[in-house]
């Protein structure tokens, strides 16, 4: 098993609630979910965070990211969306293998205010 969480998960050695895949990109429900829906989109090939990531793999992760966002809008129903990207530990970064998160948003109340 690979020491990192999110290379383990596209291995299937760790279990996850898949989203959408395709060659290069992997997308599951977060596991600790800030709103209902809230789901991380990742390419398959391990990469830090942003400054690490090759342009054509930015490419197909957000080709994935605008259709995940679109598969989530149709299953929650959510009033809008935010795309979070943390890169580097500073910048609260916890899982060093590029993500994206999506996070539906309901109302103000939501929990960000
Ligand atoms: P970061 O803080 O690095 O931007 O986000 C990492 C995210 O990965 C967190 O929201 C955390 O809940 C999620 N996460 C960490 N470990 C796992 C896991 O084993 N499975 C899933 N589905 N999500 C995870």
């Amino acid at each position: 098993m690979s020491s990192c969480i999110f290379c383990s998960i596209v291995a299937g050695d760790i279990p996850s609630k898949k989203i959408y895949e395709d060659e290069h990109t992997y997308a599951f429900f977060d596991i600790s979910q800030v709103t209902k829906g809230h789901a991380l989109v990742i390419p398959k090939h391990h990469h830090e965070n942003l400054f690490d990531l090759p342009e054509s793999e930015l490419t197909s992760v957000y080709q994935s990211v605008q259709k995940v966002a679109h598969a989530l809008k149709e299953a929650f129903s959510p009033a809008g969306l935010n795309l979070v990207n943390n890169n580097g530990q500073a910048a609260g970064q916890t899982v060093f293998h590029y993500h994206v998160h999506l996070i539906p948003r309901y109302d103000v109340t939501d929990g960000f205010g």
